[in-house]
C-alpha cells in the first residue's frame, strides 16, 4: 500500500455557544482542518486538526501549509503502515503539533481499515464505549447550575468547570454545584493557568471541601517550581495538559512528581505519541483522560477509539464537545447513551464523512 495524496480541507462549523476559557481563549466555531490520507489501495484515511493560536501557535492557514508545502511531499509514495518511519521524516520539522497529529491518526485510519479492524481494536482493545466528562464554561452560577443539571439529565456523571479568572465566584460555583448535583457526580477544575502559585493554593484548599476530584493546571505550565509547591500544599491531584504536551515533558513531569493525571489530546500527540505518554503514564502509576480540543465528530471519534482502546484511559474523558457544535461532517451522530460514547462497529475510526457537508463548510 502506498500514499498517494494527502488532502488539507480547512472548514468552519459554528458552536451553539462560544466557548471560553482562561486570560485569552475564546471561539464561536470549529474552524478546524480535516485531513485525508489518500492510498493506491483505495483506502482513505480521515482525522481532524484543531488550531489553536494561542496554545500551539499554529492557524488553519498555517496547518493547510505545513500539510500541503512540507509533509505531502515527504510522505507521497510511503507505506502508510510505515508510521515509525513516517514520524521521523515529520520530525525534520520543528513542532506543527496538530497539523502532524492530523496525519498521523489518519495513517492509523487507512491501516485500521485496511486491515478491516476498528481503531480501539488495533489499538489496544481494551473496550469498546467510554464514559464522557461534561464541560461547564465560564457564565453566570445560575446558567452553569442550569447547564450541569440539564447534562446530568443526559446521564453525564463527571463535570469538569473552567475557573481561574475570579477566585471568589470559583468558590461559589463549586459550592452551588455540589448542593445541585448532589455527592456522587465528579467534580474536577480547570484554571488554565491562570492562578497565581499562593492563590491556587488558597482557592483548592477551599475548593476541597466541597469535594473536588482534583485540579488541572493551577500554574502556569513553565513554573514547574510552582506546580510542585501547589501539588505540595494541598491534597488533590493535579492533572496536567499544558505542562504535558509531549512524551518528553511527561518524562519530566514524572520526575518532578508534582501531577497525578494526565491529558492526552489525541489532536495534538497523533497515537503515535499518545502511546509513548499512556505507556509512560501506566508505568509511574498515573491515570489519564481524553481532554477535548472543541473537536468535531471526526476528531472526536479518534479520540474516543484511543481512549477506549487503553485500560489505564480510566478517568472520564472531555471529548463530549461535539454536542455543542450546531451542525457536523458526519452523515451518522456519534452514538452517546448514559454518559458514555459507543464506538461504531466499522473498521477504522467508523466516522463516514458527508461529502456535501464537506462541501458546505468548506473555507478554501
Ligand atoms: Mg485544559
Amino acid at each position: 500500500m502506498k500514499i498517494t495524496r494527502v488532502e488539507a480541507i480547512p472548514f468552519k462549523i459554528p458552536y451553539k455557544t462560544p466557548l471560553k476559557w482562561g486570560l485569552a481563549g475564546y471561539l464561536e466555531a470549529a474552524e478546524h482542518v480535516l485531513v485525508r490520507v489518500h492510498t493506491d489501495a483505495g483506502v482513505v484515511g480521515a482525522a481532524e486538526a484543531t488550531p489553536r493560536p494561542t496554545i500551539y501557535g499554529e492557524s488553519q492557514a498555517s496547518i493547510v501549509h505545513a500539510i500541503r508545502d512540507w509533509f505531502t511531499p515527504m510522505i507521497t509514495g510511503m507505506d502508510p503502515c510505515h508510521i515509525e518511519k513516517i514520524w521521523a521524516k515529520l520530525e525534520t520539522i520543528h513542532w506543527n503539533p496538530t497539523a502532524k497529529g492530523a496525519i498521523d491518526l489518519a495513517l492509523y485510519d487507512a491501516v485500521a481499515k485496511s486491515y478491516e479492524v476498528p481503531l480501539w481494536e488495533m489499538l489496544g482493545g481494551f473496550s469498546d464505549r467510554l464514559p464522557m466528562s461534561w464541560m461547564l464554561g465560564m457564565r453566570s452560577i445560575p446558567e452553569m447550575v442550569q447547564e450541569a443539571q440539564d447534562m446530568s439529565a443526559r446521564g453525564f456523571k463527571a463535570f469538569k468547570v473552567k475557573v481561574g479568572i475570579e477566585p471568589e465566584k470559583d468558590l461559589q460555583v463549586m459550592k452551588a454545584l455540589r448542593e445541585s448535583l448532589g455527592r456522587d457526580v465528579l467534580i474536577y477544575a480547570d484554571a488554565n493557568m491562570a492562578y497565581s502559585v499562593s492563590t491556587a493554593i488558597r482557592t483548592i484548599k477551599k475548593m476541597e471541601e466541597y469535594g473536588l476530584a482534583f485540579v488541572e493546571e493551577p500554574v502556569p505550565a513553565w513554573d514547574w517550581k510552582g506546580r510542585l509547591k501547589v501539588a505540595r500544599a494541598i491534597s488533590i491531584p493535579i492533572l496536567g495538559d499544558e505542562s504535558v504536551f509531549t512524551p518528553q515533558d511527561v518524562a519530566r513531569e514524572i520526575d518532578l512528581g508534582a501531577i497525578g493525571l494526565i491529558s492526552i489530546k489525541t489532536p495534538r500527540t497523533g497515537y503515535t505519541l499518545s502511546l509513548k505518554i499512556v505507556h509512560l503514564a501506566e508505568m509511574a502509576g498515573i491515570p489519564c483522560l481524553m481532554g477535548t480540543q472543541a473537536e468535531t465528530g471526526v476528531g472526536t471519534l479518534a479520540s474516543a477509539h484511543f481512549g477506549a482502546a487503553r485500560r489505564n484511559v480510566s478517568y472520564p474523558s472531555e471529548i463530549s464537545f461535539f454536542l455543542s457544535l450546531k451542525d457536523d461532517l458526519l452523515a451518522e451522530p456519534i452514538a452517546l447513551k448514559d454518559g458514555f460514547i459507543q464506538l461504531p462497529n466499522r473498521p477504522g475510526n467508523g466516522a463516514v464523512l458527508d461529502e456535501d457537508k464537506i462541501k458546505r463548510y468548506r473555507m478554501d
